[in-house]
């Protein structure tokens, strides 16, 4: 029961912040932004419910009782099991967000989360109920081939919950503390650049947790300011364009080529504007 308050005080204390101290313009009217996000959230936490739990939660328990997966192949001391399956979790979770943007017809759902034309803390809870439904197998692969227990699946959910609520948020964070905890875990400003409408800024920081798989991959970009910055996705820059009927429609519509204006011409990258990035020191 503890967890709905501290998700539910991080939201409120999130979006009090986002009012005092906005990160980035905001477009939509507020009020009407957040409310439509949280009939998403309903939606998203009764697929989650009724679809999602009664089948990774069976799952994991099979996992640690027949000792299946990679770590249990490693047999680790149970504190080392733990910490690495959140992380290899955070990993393949990493690969999970690149392939909704990769694979057509896990985009045509992703692209609901993608289309709001503000991000915020209500951000984070817009995700269309069928992508969270198709990331269900996905879930059940990442338990299986890593060997997660069901206490170290609990763990990793209520953090990812906390993580996205926190990079999500339109917070002007005190730029020294944003660039030395970006180094670790994603931020607004390293979220914000992923949310762009510019094709090259979306595909970059992919990371949900840590930022070392973006890293790794080669994938980081620091080096957009973020009034530069615009929200959303080319093909659907109206306001018409997020309303609650039409994105839960969108996945069913017929798809516009996403990269481009609907009048035609592609975003150009920031590349002048308010000087450099406050991420780069
Ligand atoms: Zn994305």
């Amino acid at each position: 029961m503890l967890l709905p308050v501290v998700v539910g005080g991080t939201f409120v204390v999130l979006t009090a912040l986002e009012r005092r101290r906005p990160l980035r313009r905001v477009r939509e009217e507020k009020w009407r932004h957040v409310s439509r996000n949280i009939v998403f959230a309903g939606a998203a936490a009764a697929t989650v419910n009724l679809l999602e739990r009664p089948v990774v939660e069976p799952l994991a328990q099979m996992v640690q009782r027949r000792r299946y997966g990679l770590l249990y192949v490693c047999r680790l001391p149970p504190a080392l099991h733990l910490v690495l399956s959140v992380v290899l979790l955070d990993y393949t979770l990493f690969v999970w967000h690149v392939l909704t943007h990769r694979v057509p017809w896990l985009w045509r759902f992703h692209l609901v989360h993608h289309v709001d034309r503000d991000l915020d803390a209500s951000t984070a809870l817009r995700f269309h109920a069928g992508e969270l439904a198709l990331s269900i197998p996905w879930r059940a692969m990442q338990i299986a081939a890593i060997g997660v227990p069901p206490d170290a699946l609990r763990i990793w959910q209520n953090l990812v919950l906390l993580a996205i609520l926190f990079h999500h948020s339109n917070v002007e964070l005190p730029i020294g503390f944003e660039r030395f905890v970006a180094r670790f875990i994603v931020t607004p400003r390293l979220h914000g650049i992923h949310h762009s409408i510019v094709p090259e800024e979306t595909n970059s920081n992919w990371s949900s947790g840590l930022t070392v798989w973006d890293y790794l991959h080669g994938t980081l970009r620091l080096d957009v300011p973020q009034q530069a910055i615009t929200i959303g996705v080319p093909a659907y820059p109206t306001s018409a364009d997020v309303t609650l009927a039409n994105s839960l429609g969108l996945p069913f519509a017929a798809q516009r080529p996403w990269r481009v204006f609907p009048g035609g011409g592609e975003p150009e990258a920031h590349r002048q504007g308010p000087a450099v990035s406050e991420l780069v020191p």
